[in-house]
């Protein structure tokens, strides 16, 4: 058989998967890969259980099962004061992941460019290559990570479909605002761009700040894909449940992928969330104080170590200076520090398509229990 060109060529295994063998051999404390290392709510174990002993083991219909699109609009409305049809414009997919793919494959056609924000999950800019486009990477502000809409403004050319915006912000705990919001619903307007919101730490949001949806900008939720993720906010990442929230005719296209792709959601899975997404809804209130405990441990922490934490405003992770520990790139920082010291992270450079020069920071997830916290923490000080 002849060698066939890649159709990935500059892709290899994430660094995720990466940096999460490496730990395991060398036996490190992993808060490199975003997990949770305790269990989700037991009512949810329970239900689960239940649908799979219930017979719930068959094909779901394709959007997913009725009860949870009604669950989740149910929750968009109560939230956020919107109101959006669980029939023809939500969809539950296999993880956020899936929501993403399938989204990118049902927008992007040949020759079509995508805005991307670097840093930005490792996800999107593969998937858009898959799909034959061109992502157009701009950086965000390197030392807050705000947006700068005026990069923005001026990458966007007559052939650019597609932006694509995650807030809480994956790997730097950013968040946008309502001012983002505003800015991204003009641009997107003016000259017809497609948005794909990537909300899957919705609820991880600190400090009273309140988590902004590209849901909660009509404008903008006209021309906009957003992305769940039920892993994420049930701590069971290993399930793979996302949801996708989308206008009926976005929805359509993003079924015909979804159909040929998974078909559907694991289905015990569909069940169980929809039995805990009406019945324990104070989880998904507390989860914001029940992460920001975490943050502030660990952050508190590493105020006793070399390393200097940045400010995170949501999701689960905390990025740290290394500067004055090693002037090392960070891919081979991460190496030692596993290796010699025992704490698994990850490096910043694979999220960006050219990391800024000099820049010394890497990834720590605070998903974790107190122990591993606290084992984690005992090791970096010795750093
Ligand atoms: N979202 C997870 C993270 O950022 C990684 C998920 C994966 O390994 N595919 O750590």
């Amino acid at each position: 058989m002849r060698p066939r060109p890649s159709k990935l060529p500059h892709v290899g295994t994430t660094v995720f998967s990466v940096v999460s063998q490496l730990a395991a051999e060398v036996g490190a404390v992993n808060l490199g890969q975003g997990f949770p290392d305790f269990a989700p709510p037991t009512e949810l174990e329970a239900a689960l259980a239940r649908a799979v002993r219930d017979g719930k083991n068959q094909y779901v219909p394709v959007g997913g099962i009725a009860p949870l699109r009604e669950a989740i609009a149910t929750g968009i409305a109560d939230r956020l004061g919107v109101v959006r049809d669980p029939a023809t414009e939500v969809t539950v997919t296999a993880g956020g992941s899936e929501g993403i793919f399938d989204a990118i494959t049902a927008i992007v056609t040949a020759g079509d460019e995508v805005l991307v924000l670097d840093p930005s999950y490792d996800l999107y800019a593969p998937v858009v290559a898959l799909a034959g486009g061109w992502t157009n990477r701009v950086p965000l502000d390197p030392v807050t990570f705000a947006i700068d809409w005026d990069r923005v403004a001026a990458a966007i050319t007559p052939r650019t479909r597609l932006v694509i915006v995650n807030s809480p912000h994956n790997p730097t705990g950013a968040m946008w605002t309502m001012s983002d919001v505003a800015r991204l619903a003009d641009l997107a307007e003016a000259h017809d761009l497609l948005v794909i919101s990537d909300e899957v730490y919705e609820h991880i949001v600190f400090d009273g700040r309140p988590h902004v949806s590209a849901l909660a900008h009509p404008g903008l939720a006209a021309r906009s894909v957003v992305i769940s993720s039920f892993g994420k906010s049930f701590h069971c990442t290993g399930w793979r449940l996302g949801a996708v929230v989308a206008p009926p005719a976005l929805t359509r296209e993003l079924r015909k992928v979804h159909q040929y792709n998974t078909f559907g959601a694991f289905a015990p899975a569909q069940w169980a969330a929809a039995e805990v997404l009406r019945s324990a809804t104070g989880h998904l209130a507390a989860l914001g104080a029940f992460y920001q405990a975490k943050r502030d441990r660990f952050a508190a922490g590493l105020a006793r170590t070399r390393f200097r934490p940045l400010p995170v405003a949501g999701a689960y992770f905390q990025l740290v200076d290394y500067a004055a520990i090693s002037d090392a790139p960070d891919d081979a920082f991460v190496r030692d520090l596993c290796v010699a010291h025992g704490v698994a992270g990850i490096p910043l450079s694979p999220f960006y398509a050219e990391p800024p020069a000099g820049q010394r920071l890497i990834r720590l997830c605070f998903a974790k229990t107190d122990a591993t916290l606290d084992e984690a923490l005992a090791r970096l000080a010795l750093v």
